[in-house]
C-alpha cells in the first residue's frame, strides 16, 4: 500500500466519523412503533444486506411470529469495501464477516440455499430438500454473477496475466489489486467494461477505471498508457445528468470511450476482450481489465414464476410494485434488494430504503390494515473519480437528484467529503442497517 495513501486517510479519519454520524442520524426512521402479535410464518430468501435487515426488524416489530431464514452462505460479504480492496487501501478482510453476526436471537436459519420456490403452494425447497412452508415470502437473494457467460473465463485467471475481477468476492478483489498494482508499474492498455444486463452498483466498472487512471498518473506511467471504456448502450449512467458528467471527466482523463458493445468473451493467452456490436464482433487487447460479467436473478427465483415475463426476460427480476416493493401477482410475497425488478436501486443504499417499505406493508396487512410507505427509487453511489475524491451521487426514479446533505455536499462535484462518505463513513451505515438500526 501507498504509504502517503494510509496517512492520508488516518490524519482525515475523525472528519469522515462525523460526517459517518451525520449519515447515520439522518437515515435513523421515526421510533420503532409498537409489537404486533401474530402466528405468521414468514420466510426470508437471503442473509445479505436485505435479508439480514428486514430478520432483525420483524423480530423486534412482532410477537409470535415463527421467522426462519434461508442461506447457505456462512460469510457475510461488505461488497461496497471490494472497489477499495481491490485499489490497495483495504485488506480481503475488510469486507468478511459471519453470516450468523448479523442474525437476531430466536429467528431459524437454515443453512442451505433454496432450490425452488412455489408461490402457488406458499412453499420454499432448499437444496438439501427441506420444506417449509410460508404465510408471507421475503425474497432477498441478490443476484448471480454469470460467470459463464464470459467466453474463456475462469475465476483462477484472477490476478495473474493482467486480469482482475472486482466483483467476484474479496479474494478476487484483493486478487485484482495485484494485477492493477503491476499493471500500473509498467503501464499499458488497460480495458474496462460493464455487462449488458442490470447490474449492481453501476458506478463500479467506472470508478474501477478512475482509480487505475489515478495510479497510473502517481506512478509516473499513465504517458505511456491507453485506457479504454466500453460500454454496452449508449448512455454510461442511468441517469442524464450523472452521465454528462463522466463523458466530461473520461474525456479529462484521456479515456477512450466505445459504445454498444457487448462481452462476449476473453482470450486471456492473446490477451484480447471480444464483444459483439451491431456491426459484427470488435476485439480489444490489453494488459489489464477488470471482468464484470453479466448479472441475473439466481436460478431458483427465475424458474419460480416470481419473475417479470414482459421484462428483463434474460435476467429474471421479480415483478413487484416499484413503490410498495409488494409482489405484482402473489401479494403475500416482497421483495427486498437487488433481486427487485424496479427501474432503479441495486445499491445497498437502496436497501436501506426498501427494508422499511417492506416491514411497514407486511407489519399493517398482519394487523389488518393498510400499509402506507413508498420506495422512490433512491440509489445511491459514491463515484470515486481518484484516490481522495469522490461523487457522492444520489438519485430517485425520476432522474432527479436527492442529495442527503443539500448545500454540503454538491453531488456532481469531486468532493474529499465524499470520498469519506465511502471510505469511511459508509461501513458503519451498512452494519447499522444489517442490524436494522439505520
Ligand atoms: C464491487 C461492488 C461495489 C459496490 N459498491 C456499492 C456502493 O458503493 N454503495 C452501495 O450502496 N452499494 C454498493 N454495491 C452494491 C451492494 O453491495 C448490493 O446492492 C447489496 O449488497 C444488495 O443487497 P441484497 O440483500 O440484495 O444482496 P446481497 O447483499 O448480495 O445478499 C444476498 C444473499 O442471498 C444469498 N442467496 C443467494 N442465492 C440464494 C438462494 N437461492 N437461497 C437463499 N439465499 C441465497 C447470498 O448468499 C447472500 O447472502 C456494490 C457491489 C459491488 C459488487
Amino acid at each position: 500500500m501507498n504509504d502517503d495513501l494510509s496517512l492520508d486517510t488516518t490524519r482525515r479519519g475523525f472528519l469522515g466519523l462525523a460526517a459517518g454520524g451525520l449519515a447515520l442520524s439522518a437515515a435513523i426512521p421515526p421510533a420503532a412503533a409498537r409489537t404486533v402479535q401474530t402466528s405468521a410464518r414468514i420466510v426470508i430468501l437471503g442473509a445479505g444486506a436485505g435479508g439480514a435487515s428486514i430478520a432483525n426488524r420483524l423480530m423486534r416489530r412482532l410477537d409470535g411470529a415463527t421467522i426462519t431464514i434461508v442461506d447457505g452462505s456462512d460469510q457475510h460479504w461488505y461488497q461496497p469495501g471490494f472497489t477499495l480492496i481491490a485499489s490497495g487501501l483495504k485488506s480481503a478482510r475488510y469486507a468478511i464477516s459471519g453470516t450468523g453476526d448479523w442474525l437476531p436471537d430466536g429467528i431459524e436459519w437454515v443453512r442451505e440455499d433454496a432450490a425452488a420456490i412455489d408461490p402457488e403452494a406458499n412453499r420454499v425447497v432448499t437444496e438439501g430438500g427441506e420444506r417449509i412452508d410460508y404465510d408471507y415470502l421475503i425474497v432477498a437473494t441478490g443476484l448471480t454473477l454469470d460467470w459463464g457467460a464470459v467466453e474463456g473465463f475462469d475465476l483462477d485467471m484472477v490476478g495473474r496475466n493482467g486480469i482482475g475481477a472486482v466483483y467476484a468476492g474479496p479474494d478476487y478483489a484483493e486478487a485484482t489489486w495485484r494485477a492493477m498494482d503491476a499493471f500500473t508499474d509498467a503501464g499499458g492498455r488497460g480495458v474496462f467494461f460493464r455487462p449488458p444486463t442490470e447490474m449492481k452498483c453501476a458506478g463500479a466498472p467506472i470508478k474501477y477505471t478512475f482509480l487505475t487512471d489515478d495510479y497510473l498518473r502517481r506512478k509516473g506511467t499513465r504517458t505511456d498508457s491507453q485506457l479504454t471504456y466500453v460500454n454496452h448502450s449508449q448512455a454510461l449512467f442511468g441517469v442524464p445528468v450523472i452521465t454528462e458528467k463522466v463523458e466530461l471527466l473520461m474525456r479529462d482523463k484521456d479515456v477512450e470511450v466505445h459504445r454498444h458493445h457487448r462481452i462476449k468473451g476473453v482470450d486471456a493467452e492473446r490477451r484480447e476482450l471480444h464483444f459483439e456490436t451491431d456491426d459484427g464482433d470488435a476485439r480489444f487487447e490489453y494488459d489489464f481489465t477488470n471482468i464484470i460479467p453479466p448479472q441475473r436473478a439466481p436460478e431458483a427465483v427465475r424458474q419460480s414464476g416470481l419473475s417479470w415475463e414482459d421484462r428483463w426476460q434474460d435476467q429474471g427480476w421479480i415483478e413487484v410494485d416499484m413503490h410498495t416493493l409488494r409482489h405484482r401477482r402473489f401479494p403475500n410475497v416482497f421483495g427486498i434488494g437487488d433481486i427487485n425488478g424496479v427501474p432503479k436501486g441495486k445499491t445497498a443504499a437502496s436497501v436501506k430504503f426498501h427494508v422499511p417499505v417492506v416491514e411497514d406493508h407486511l407489519v399493517a396487512e398482519l394487523e389488518g390494515r393498510e400499509g402506507s410507505a413508498s420506495f422512490d427509487g433512491y440509489t445511491s453511489c459514491p463515484l470515486i473519480t481518484r484516490v481522495g475524491r469522490a461523487m457522492l451521487v444520489e438519485f430517485d426514479y425520476e432522474d432527479n437528484l436527492v442529495p442527503s446533505f443539500p448545500g454540503v455536499i454538491a453531488p456532481l462535484e469531486e468532493l474529499w467529503i465524499s470520498w469519506l462518505m465511502k471510505e469511511i463513513a459508509l461501513k458503519p451505515t451498512y452494519n447499522a442497517m444489517l442490524r436494522g438500526r439505520a
